[in-house]
């Protein structure tokens, strides 16, 4: 038995070993060189082997590398939640730190019900959701979330306390000659109906992920979908819950996704581009409608990790937020990814597979359609997104393929989503090797 084996609970296929990263560039243990190009999971937005994050570890390391947050708190934690609040001081008041985006969401979706049951609205304990979202792999955000593939195993035990609608899909939702206006409309009108289904007073809080990822690869909402959402949770005290996890901190392009939509969230989740890869860590961030209940009723939240606001974790984190903003990595992230949309029309836009091509910042996704006319998907058991993915690293170029068959939808999808320090000529190999790829790997499917 090989080591790799002692991984798996079945065989797989040996996938690469990855001995060291640098810039945009992870390398194998038979020194192979591979474009990092979804960054991981969208992580990556500093690149590999930045040695100012690491020494912002080392540091803190040689202080303290761990103390129980239930009796201590500690210097870069603290730092971090100020850098954190203080940067849109009127949207929230206090920041929360876990260890993966899960649990961020799932301390997001505990103080939602907290908040609740300190108001005395005990009924308040259903979400409304959207379908072929994702929201973690935890028991309560997989159920809250819509990936069929990973909640097929455990479907007869999820909380029945979520429903779902439909998300803002304008490649496959949006009908031939239905304006913007109209189908912002048509969503509004059917999460009005849900929510009137549901009853209002039993609904604790709408969840979206401000820009799907994994469940739609990186469709953003068209103009006024997000003020219409806030207008109808408003109007019937329902808490907004927006998890950008994966789309937030830069990387749509603005620091946050939501400040595109001209609405504020209640209650926020982050993770991912936080310390960038460099220590696992997510954030919460509350507003302050949530917070001052908690502070009139002298509560915190019921909701406690070991490793909650690790001081290393918040050390690379620290060290990452303070390089984007001395480095205007945000700003970056919006003029590389102009150019990034450019070659993704450029060479994409005729391609007979590439259905749609979306996004915003260096969050884009391309969806692979067998017909484009008819917008047919491929035969799912080919897995064309995970096959083209497959292929890319053979050529050296990692994509992340849609994960899993949501409801409605198969990922037949790729997410570029490169780290946010990529040159427009690494863009240039990146589409490249994409293009190549694409082709090799269709080719490769039986007729
Ligand atoms: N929410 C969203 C929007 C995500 O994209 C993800 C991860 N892809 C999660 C939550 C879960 O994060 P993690 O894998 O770190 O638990």
């Amino acid at each position: 038995m090989s080591a790799h084996d002692l991984l798996y609970l079945v065989p797989t296929t040996v996938p690469p070993k990855v001995v060291r990263g640098d810039g945009v560039y992870v390398y194998t243990d038979d020194n192979k060189k591979i474009l990092d190009g979804t960054g991981g999971a969208a992580v990556s937005s500093l690149g590999h082997g930045n040695r100012e994050v690491i020494e912002y570890i080392k540091n803190q390391a040689g202080k303290v590398c761990y103390v129980h947050n239930m009796a201590f708190t500690n210097e870069p934690a603290e730092e971090l939640a100020h850098m954190l609040v203080s940067r849109n001081p009127d949207v929230f008041a206090r920041a929360y730190f876990a260890n993966s985006g899960s649990e961020a969401v799932e301390s997001a979706i505990k103080f939602a019900l907290q908040y609740w049951q300190l108001r005395g609205e005990h009924e308040r304990t259903h979400f409304v959701s959207r379908k072929q979202s994702y929201h973690g792999n935890t028991l309560f955000s997989l159920g809250i979330g819509k990936m069929i593939s990973r909640r097929a195993p455990y479907e007869g035990v999820f909380p029945k306390v979520t429903s779902f609608v439909d998300p803002c899909y304008t490649y496959r939702h949006k009908k031939e000659n239905e304006t913007d206006e109209q189908y912002v409309y048509r969503l509004e009108k059917q999460l009005e109906d849900e929510f009137l289904v549901v009853g209002p007073n039993r609904i604790a809080a709408f969840i979206a992920e401000t820009v799907p990822g994994a469940g739609l690869g990186c469709t953003p909402p068209v103009d006024g979908y997000f003020k219409a959402v806030r207008r109808l949770c408003d109007k019937f005290g329902i808490l907004l819950i927006l998890d950008e996890v994966m789309c937030g901190l830069g990387r749509t392009g603005t620091f946050h996704a939501w400040e595109q939509e001209g609405i504020t969230p209640d209650i926020q989740t982050n993770a991912k581009t936080l310390a960038a890869g460099y220590q696992p860590i997510s954030s919460v961030l509350v507003g302050h409608r949530v917070f001052k209940t908690f502070e009139e009723s002298g509560t915190q939240l019921a909701n406690f990790h070991t490793y909650q606001a690790h001081p290393l974790a918040c050390s690379a984190a620290v060290g990452v937020q303070k390089i984007m903003a001395r480095e205007n990595l945000v700003q970056k992230v919006a003029s590389t990814g102009k150019y990034l949309e450019e070659q993704l029309h450029k060479t994409f836009d005729s391609h007979p597979h590439v259905g749609d091509i979306r996004g915003r910042g260096l969050f884009w996704g391309l969806e692979f359609v067998k017909d484009k006319k008819s917008k047919q998907w491929f035969d799912p058991k080919h897995k064309v997104g995970a096959l083209i993915s497959k292929v890319g690293i053979k050529n050296g170029l990692f994509l992340n393929p849609g994960a899993g068959t949501y409801d409605g939808v198969h990922g037949d999808h790729l997410m570029v989503a490169p780290p946010y320090v990529i040159t427009k000529e690494e863009v240039d190999t990146l589409i490249s090797i994409l293009a190549k790829s694409i082709d090799e790997a269709i080719a490769s499917l039986p007729n």
